[in-house]
């Protein structure tokens, strides 16, 4: 068996240069190397006689004759030869090869795969790959597989390596039980990983990839079945529906619900009556109104004297969040038990609030990370809001929840959502909501899709605007950066000064001190400023009513959903607003930018940056190396997810699981990912 969890530089053939190559394809151990699959295949495996060839790609088996070499007048050495079988022969020529001649041993046959075709009066075969039919041939004359290459390392180079590595025996422990092999007549692994890499035909190439897609959405199911298992010990408080504290909360409203809010607060009411914990999402575009649907439910919370966290990923959110919610507790009299805490706060304020959510002074707690501290103890936590949720790592919406010994339940608001797929795949224990309609229409912001080049030619337009005391937001990927071809604050920041010198600029980004980001924000917001430069964390966050435009830098290099959402910073309000997308016209492909001109909502554009990204993109879950071998290119098959959520189910009632441990690890390890609870 190999050890799999050794360093790949341990493998013949890779030395301390090829491994910093592997590094860039995410190729740090022998199992990532294993798992490191061909993205297509060339099927060189079909051998005809050459009677029977016609031009295009051929496979041949054949031995060599007449081997010639000589050089052309601009000095490039040919070497020439004729391949034959017992049917016919034919010229094969090969360019600038010193070494071919030498080599082309006239007794031995070779498999030959390569493009017959009229060239130079004659046909000919133009610098086929052979290999000698004795030795084991991966190259030729088989299916042939295709790895993606990286500066330094060819496909050809990763074949010969991952070759000779499948050579042992056993490559991988098997773990899928047996009889789930024999019943859904499976692969075992060993055969599958073979197949993958070397298939034998594609047949088997058909059932390796089914093989391993088969195993990925088992586990997932099956991790799906253990978390549900666990939640149903757990317990929460049972919040009773509470008629006169909903309605006191809607009458203080400034405007009326709509009925798809509505719906939802009575969804929330009714899963809150339940002891077991709740686990819900509510999706919908920046505007339509999640926030208010969750402050509502925070109120009734507090008048049935439980406790509610509201946790926001940027301290800027946090702080409008707070805003918001005494201005809308203003009338009902209870501002008082609601606090914000943050890592900006003095030792004394901060032990002050501690105090008082321990005694359940404070009711509700608006912060950011700052709320997971360990120290932080609450008396009877029993909601916890995460807003804008792909933005926590697992671990730290976990910390939260165990901050009291009941289970709170968890809300979470996303205008991200989840695409269909995996949901039902991935969060099937999830419960979500969805708002589609904007209680205040707004236009959608026109978007523009510029080169550099080109972009200065849209400035007029936008200094209309700025004329106008609208606003300008300019989003960069990075904060500064030794690559010159990047475009850093620092960069851009010069860049918009000789742009607009008339206009007065300034930068934010998260390596600034919060008291410094909070100043700039609130100037901004005052309009003492027209053009604000910042990294991603305007993103989630500001709600600027006369930031208009906004120029995102290097916007190819974003995903669609991401993009999405900062396009939003200025589709809030009543002034129609103007995102323009600039790219390197040398570099990128702008093709991919177009969805956003067309799409109206964010699931549309989730479902897109699922097909075109991959899952990570969305839920920033699956990037780290640990996670690696949880492949999803099955997540879309809705057939394969029934029928392995149908043989988890299955085989889970009907075994111990204790005896399956290597598999129950597995799957413990993939529920921690999943577990957005
Ligand atoms: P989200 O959190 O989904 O971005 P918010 O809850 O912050 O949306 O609502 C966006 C804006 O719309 C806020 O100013 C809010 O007060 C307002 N709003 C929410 N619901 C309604 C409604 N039903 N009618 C009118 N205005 C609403
Ligand atoms: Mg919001």
């Amino acid at each position: 068996m190999l050890d799999l969890l050794c360093d790949i530089q341990n493998i013949k053939g890779i030395g301390k240069q090829k491994k910093e190559y592997f590094r860039n394809l995410n190729v740090f151990k022998l199992k990532d190397l294993i798992y490191f699959f061909p993205t297509k295949y060339l099927d060189y495996s079909q051998i005809i006689k050459i009677k029977d060839a016609q031009p295009g790609n051929i496979n041949l088996v054949v031995k060599f004759n007449n081997i010639k070499e000589f050089r052309t007048k601009n000095h490039h050495l040919i070497t020439q030869a004729d391949c034959y079988d017992e049917t016919a022969k034919l010229k094969v020529i090969w360019f600038d090869q010193s070494y071919r001649k030498k080599m082309l041993n006239p007794d031995i046959e070779y498999f030959l795969s390569g493009k017959l075709d009229l060239k130079y009066g004659s046909f000919s075969i133009i610098s086929p790959t052979i290999e000698s039919v004795q030795s084991p041939n991966i190259n030729s004359g088989r299916i042939v597989p295709i790895y993606h290459q990286t500066k330094g390392l060819k496909s050809s180079d990763i074949r010969k390596i991952v070759y000779s590595l499948i050579q042992e025996n056993e490559l991988d422990q098997e773990l899928l039980p047996n009889q789930i092999l024999d019943q859904y007549n499976l692969l075992n692994i060993n055969e599958a990983l073979r197949n993958i890499h070397f298939p034998r035909n594609s047949e088997m190439l058909q059932r390796a990839k089914y093989r391993i897609d088969f195993e990925n959405m088992f586990i997932l199911n099956l991790s799906a079945i253990l978390l549900k298992e666990e939640n149903k010990l757990l317990s929460s408080y049972s919040i009773k529906f509470d008629l006169e504290h909903t309605k006191q909360f809607l009458e203080a409203l400034p405007f009326e619900l709509t009925d798809q809010q509505k719906i939802i607060i009575w969804q929330i009411i009714k899963d809150l009556q339940k002891a077991e914990p709740m686990n819900r999402l509510i999706e919908g575009d920046v505007g339509t109104g999640k926030t208010v649907i969750a402050i509502c439910i925070a109120y009734i919370i507090i008048k049935n004297d439980f406790q509610v966290a509201l946790m926001a990923p940027t301290e800027i959110l946090a702080r409008q969040h707070y805003k918001n919610i005494r201005s809308l507790f203003k009338n009902l009299g209870i501002s008082k038990q609601v606090a914000f805490l943050s890592s900006s706060l003095t030792k004394n304020e901060t032990q002050e609030i501690y105090q008082n959510l321990k005694d359940a002074k404070i009711k509700f707690i608006i912060g950011t990370h700052s709320l997971i501290q360990v120290d932080l103890k609450f008396k009877k936590l029993a909601l916890v809001i995460i807003d804008e949720q792909h933005r926590f790592g697992v671990h730290q919406r976990q910390l939260l929840k165990q901050k009291s010994e009941f289970m709170p339940h968890l809300l979470s608001l996303s205008a991200t959502p989840i695409p269909r797929s995996l949901a039902l795949t991935l969060f099937h224990e999830l419960k979500i909501s969805k708002l589609s309609i904007k209680p205040i229409k707004v236009k959608s912001p026109k978007v523009i899709i510029s080169s550099y080049f080109d972009y200065t030619k849209h400035i007029t337009s936008i200094k209309k605007h700025l004329d106008n005391r609208e606003q300008l937001i300019i989003v960069c990927r990075s904060i500064d950066s030794k690559l010159n071809d990047h475009y850093s604050i620092a960069k851009v920041q010069e860049q918009t000064k000789t742009f607009y010198p008339e206009f007065k600029v300034a930068t934010i980004h998260g390596k600034m001190k919060t008291t410094l980001k909070t100043k700039i924000m609130d100037d901004f917001i005052n309009r003492k400023i027209d053009i604000l430069i910042s990294t991603t964390i305007i993103e989630v966050g500001i709600d600027n009513p006369m930031a208009t435009q906004i120029v995102i830098y290097e916007s190819d290099k974003f995903g669609l959903a991401q993009l999405y959402q900062l396009k939003g910073r200025v589709g809030r309000h009543k002034l129609a607003g103007s995102c323009y997308l600039l790219f390197d016209p040398e570099k990128d492909n702008p093709k991919r930018l177009k969805i956003l001109q067309s799409a109206s909502n964010g699931f549309d554009v989730a479902e897109m940056d699922l097909k075109i990204r991959g899952p990570g993109s969305i839920y920033g879950i699956f990037q780290h190396g640990k996670n690696m071998d949880l492949r999803l290119s099955n997540i879309n098959d809705l057939r394969l997810n029934k029928l392995t959520l149908e043989a988890a189910q299955d085989f889970y009632q009907k075994h111990n699981m204790i005896e399956y441990k290597t598999l129950l690890d597995k799957a413990n390890d993939i529920k921690k990912i999943i577990n957005l609870d």
